[in-house]
């Protein structure tokens, strides 16, 4: 099934190319492999990047093969190059970390693969003699250090070589073979919804529930963001008694840990998807990666959506959208305000969890790995390395992302190497065997992110607001946690000055936790992008705020927020900012009505809102 759709999307794309470069050249993107064995599709680059890519997350432990069949249209030998880089020499320390080898044909191409350039690059793999029709491509992975593939580019045309520029917008316009083509229309929506975490979810289903033809689009193929089995971040923030019932969706959806990370189960990505998959009005594009916006004027008219695992583009028009990325990539797209903070952000985690086995355990101690002991980590008690294990505070957070996580990922198997291998924290083995035992049992290659950049509204919430309680007449959904910000930690810095990775909590309790204080809506759509919503870590706040607003069920409770305050624009043909000037009493009518509460239709809803008295 997956080998047809993948040769008849080659000859798809190939009746769009010239002749002689279709016949000639031909691109294989790794994430659409019909088998991944175990490898896993990493999304998190792609702005980057240009694509998903295929990464051998193994724990040190070589992954299964991935491997597919394309069709040769033509005999010959072929030149052919892999997409990869050496992400342990981008980090400065020995290459080689994610070494692997590559097979055309049944033959294995030349050598070991991934070693030594620190950049994205094409890779020359070496030459296969193919027959024409159908051959086998397949990926061994040789060390389980996170090797990875973007794409495997074959040609057997006289001084052809790959294509340099590989952003996703370049690979469009390549127009060879297994290169993205043209754009589906995927539909018109009243809301589209970019980004499946808590802000995302709460925004889908309370829009939906008012009457709204609501897309929600994820580029993960599990919802809930940091908040899912991938990322393994318990949902906090309390749900204090409150005027709005913005809290009934949120505990629809809240996972049952126990503590951050647990086991995957305790993430409940399974009910997440059965509450979406529950409503009628939501269209899901799980697994679709938006990278663009097409415009109308200051207005988003539809944005652009790569679907992983096939390489298909489609576009979700829509009235409007509601930015829950997290990364505020819509609002930066649609030329919306907004701020980062240059240095000195909170980072990103790569959480990890280990056990004993009765059995010893052995872990491969690598070249690349640091030479760390007591005083570079924390023991990971009870199991678990925590959300301090964070890095990447002066990185740019986009544009040097994937290297942040490669530098946790680095850090963390270091420290399990200090533990296994040169007797850290023996003594706190609690099986007492010296960490014979101990296992490395899971560890996110999926990066939590806390701090990207926030998109300004037509109110920017300070913790000067917050310290001075100040009310806003638009106040909505009660922020419960602590002031919360993160910096290096002072003790664990000493023996990594140059590129902490464990961090220090430091709060300021400005908020009764059992009361909260109420966000204004004013802080939940673009100042200057008309039909642009925010609902999630990205929304218009300082950073000082931003150290409070950002658990999830907060952030779940603005996507309800948003999502009645999208069915108002629908049903009242106006903006964002209207609701607030024109029909606050309105919203806030919504915004007290149980979870649960169904319109059948708009028109169902406006009724229901011309009983409400100006
Ligand atoms: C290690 C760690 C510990 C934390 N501790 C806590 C805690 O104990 N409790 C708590 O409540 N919060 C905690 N936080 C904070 C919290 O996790 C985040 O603030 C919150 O997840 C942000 O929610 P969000 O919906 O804005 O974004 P996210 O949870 O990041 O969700 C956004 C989703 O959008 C997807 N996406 C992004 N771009 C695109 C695109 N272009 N197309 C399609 N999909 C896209 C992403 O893949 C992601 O799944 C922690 C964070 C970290 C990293």
């Amino acid at each position: 099934m997956m080998k047809t759709r993948l040769i008849s999307w080659i000859a798809m794309a190939a009746m769009a190319a010239p002749a002689a470069q279709a016949a000639e050249s031909l691109v294989i993107e790794a994430e659409q492999f019909a088998t991944h064995g175990g490898w896993q599709i990493d999304t998190q680059f792609i702005e980057t990047m240009g694509s998903p890519y295929l990464i051998a997350h193994g724990l040190g432990n070589p992954v299964a093969d991935a491997s597919t069949e394309v069709e040769i249209a033509e005999a010959g030998t072929y030149k052919v190059w892999v997409r990869t880089m050496d992400w342990s020499e981008s980090l400065g320390r020995e290459g080689g970390a994610g070494r692997f080898t590559m097979s055309v044909g049944g033959k294995q191409l030349g050598g070991e693969l991934g070693k030594g350039d620190s950049k994205w690059h094409w890779e020359e793999a070496g030459t296969a003699t193919l027959p024409a029709g159908s051959t086998t491509i397949a990926l061994k992975d040789l060390t389980g250090f996170n090797g990875r593939v973007d794409a495997i580019f074959l040609s057997r045309g006289e001084g052809v070589k790959p294509p340099e520029k590989c952003l996703l917008e370049d690979r469009i316009a390549w127009k060879i073979p297994g290169a993205p083509g043209s754009i589906e229309d995927a539909g018109n929506f009243d809301l589209v919804v970019i980004g499946g975490g808590y802000g995302g979810l709460g925004a889908a289903i309370s829009a939906a529930r008012m009457g709204c033809k609501v897309a929600l689009v994820q580029n993960r193929e599990v919802l809930g963001g940091n908040g899912s089995s991938e990322v393994r971040v318990w949902a906090k923030g309390n749900l204090p008694p409150s005027e709005f019932l913005m809290a009934d969706i949120v505990r629809e959806i809240e996972d049952q840990a126990k503590a951050s990370p647990a086991p995957a189960e305790q993430f409940v990505d399974d009910k997440k998807a059965q509450v979406v998959a529950a409503e009628k009005n939501i269209t899901l594009f799980l697994g679709h990666h938006g990278y663009g916006l097409e415009m109308r004027g200051k207005e988003i008219a539809s944005a652009k959506l790569l679907e992983v695992k096939t390489g298909k583009l489609k576009k979700v028009s829509g009235t409007f959208f509601a930015d829950c990325t997290g990364h505020a990539f819509i609002g930066q797209w649609a030329g919306a305000d907004l701020t980062m903070t240059e240095k000195g952000r909170m980072g990103m985690s790569n959480m990890w969890m280990w056990k004993s086995e009765a059995e010893p355990q052995p872990f491969r101690e690598e070249p690349w790995m640091l030479p760390l002991d007591e005083k570079g980590f924390p023991y990971p008690q009870r199991g678990h390395a925590e959300w301090f294990w964070e890095s990447g505070f002066n990185n740019h957070p986009i544009h040097e992302l994937e290297k942040t996580r490669d530098w946790n990922l680095l850090a963390s198997f270091s420290a399990w190497n200090a533990i296994k291998n040169h007797s850290a924290y023996t003594a706190r083995d609690p099986e007492k065997k010296g960490h014979s035992g101990a296992k490395l049992d899971w560890m996110a290659y999926v990066g939590g992110t806390r701090e990207t950049q926030q998109l300004l509204g037509d109110v920017i919430l300070s913790d000067t607001d917050i310290d001075g309680k100040k009310a806003f007449p638009d106040g909505c959904v009660l922020t419960t946690w602590s002031i919360d910000l993160h910096v290096p930690h002072p003790v664990y810095t000493k023996a990594n000055p140059d590129r902490p990775f464990i961090a220090k909590a430091i709060h300021r309790h400005a908020i009764d936790n059992k009361i909260g204080y109420p966000i204004p809506y004013r802080c939940l759509y673009s100042r200057n992008v008309p039909n642009l919503f925010m609902a999630g870590r990205n929304i218009s706040v300082t950073r000082e705020a931003l150290g409070t607003i950002r658990v999830m069920k907060t952030i779940g409770m603005m996507g309800v927020a948003v999502g009645r305050a999208a069915a108002i624009c629908k049903a009242r043909n106006c903006g964002p900012r209207d609701v607030y000037e024109k029909h606050l009493e309105e919203v806030k009518h919504l915004w007290r009505m149980p979870g649960a509460k169904r319109f059948t239709s708009i028109e169902e809803l406006s009724k229901e809102l011309d009983t409400v008295a100006k």
